[in-house]
């Protein structure tokens, strides 16, 4: 398998929108130049041939689609200097929908992009927090994009819900609007950074318990839903065996480049785009070897627990951004990630030990590629 680097455009600090629980660092209008973002895919590409990987582009913000000029400027560039790349690369959008027009879609849908609309879900899960500067909701809007997404059939696309405290009470619900709006995948994204008490896990526990009755009916009427968490799991569960199948590659395998050029190891610790912790280099003087060094003995898992935990192959104790938004450290698990974590392991196991006893036709073309197949599990 080819190893690949990612390289994530952060083309501006800017949004239309002020999420209540945006990581992505304080909104003011800056945007990358367009000598920094060919400088920086340039940078990538070297970085590409050097460790004889493939190089894909990924556009986030801030708001990606405000720089529209730029993105497609970025998506030209980066064609006409791949030709030395093992594969062509690859190219991804995380957008909040409220720019996205039909115009806009087929330009994307055309160029097989991968399309991650944020949308949390039904009107009072996405309102919650997903909110216009002006403190108003933003589902209407972005419904209109999902129907956009959802009636351009050959598009590759994904619904990015984040679940917080604040709107876990609407996810079971959530779930049942979109996928009555929406049939791609789905992918239930926890804020790690937030505080969760003890009643709101409970909360979580109870909304994904009614989440999972929803996905395994589904599997019974014969059009399954496509949950990244519940499908997820069931993967690692059968690939267990080679290792952690979620191991994080944190400061090897992305480099995140702020609007001003400077190198982060992911796009969630991009932040301002000036912090000092975790950049390690820039479009000027490249990658700064040391710090990229330093970044990569830094994440892992260190928490003893993990270490003869039957379930560390399947779990995200190593995904270094989940760790440091959850812990403050990039290796430390927090209680609450471990809670969570055994919460949707358990639950996948449980309705995949369903469905395969009862050798439901969609599950088993799903995870064995052949219902007749006789797996071991
Ligand atoms: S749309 Fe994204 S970048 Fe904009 S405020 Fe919301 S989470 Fe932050
Ligand atoms: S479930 Fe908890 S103890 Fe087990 S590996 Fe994950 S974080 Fe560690």
């Amino acid at each position: 398998m080819i190893n690949v680097i990612t390289c994530t455009l952060c083309l501006t600090h800017d949004c239309t929108l002020r999420c209540r629980y945006c990581y992505a660092g304080r909104k003011f209008s800056h945007s990358m130049s367009r000598e920094t973002a060919e400088r920086a895919i340039d940078i990538v590409f070297t970085e590409a041939k050097r460790t004889n990987s493939g190089a894909d582009i990924s556009f986030f913000g801030g708001e990606p689609l405000m720089e529209w000029e730029l993105l497609k400027h970025c998506y030209n560039y980066a064609k006409e200097h791949a030709t030395s790349l093992i594969v062509p690369p690859r190219f991804s959008i995380t957008t909040n929908g409220t720019l996205l027009t039909k115009e806009r879609l087929s330009w994307l849908a055309e160029r097989d992009f991968l399309i991650g609309l944020s949308i949390d879900g039904n009107a009072a899960m996405h309102n919650s927090n997903r909110c216009y500067p002006d403190g108003s909701g933003s589902h209407a809007e972005v419904a209109k994009a999902l129907a956009l997404v959802e009636s351009s059939p050959s598009l590759r696309s994904q619904a990015i819900c984040v679940v917080t405290p604040n709107n876990v009470r609407h996810l079971s619900d959530s779930l049942e609007w979109l996928t009555s709006h929406y049939s791609g995948t789905i992918s239930f994204n926890i804020d790690y950074w937030s505080n969760w008490r003890d009643e709101d896990f409970e909360l979580l526990c109870e909304q994904y318990s009614r989440v999972a009755q929803s996905v395994l009916q589904s599997y019974r009427d014969g059009k399954p839903i496509k949950l990244r968490n519940i499908d997820d799991k069931i993967t690692t569960h059968l690939h267990a065996e080679s290792g952690n199948c979620l191991r994080c590659r944190i400061g090897e395998r992305e480099i995140a480049v702020s609007a001003d050029g400077n190198f982060f190891p992911c796009s969630r610790l991009v932040g301002n785009g000036d912090a000092p912790e975790f950049n390690f280099g820039n479009v000027t003087d490249g990658i700064d070897r040391a710090r990229q060094q330093y970044i990569i003995s830094m994440r892992g898992c260190a928490t003893p627990e993990c270490k003869v935990c039957s379930l560390r192959n399947r779990c995200l104790n190593s995904c270094g951004c989940t760790n440091h938004a959850a812990s403050g450290k990039l290796n430390e698990v927090s209680p609450f990630l471990c809670c969570s974590e055994k919460l949707f392991i358990r639950t996948a196991d449980k309705l995949a030990a369903d469905l395969y006893n009862k050798r439901n036709h969609s599950f088993m073309t799903r995870f064995y590629g052949d219902s007749s197949k006789n797996c071991a599990k």
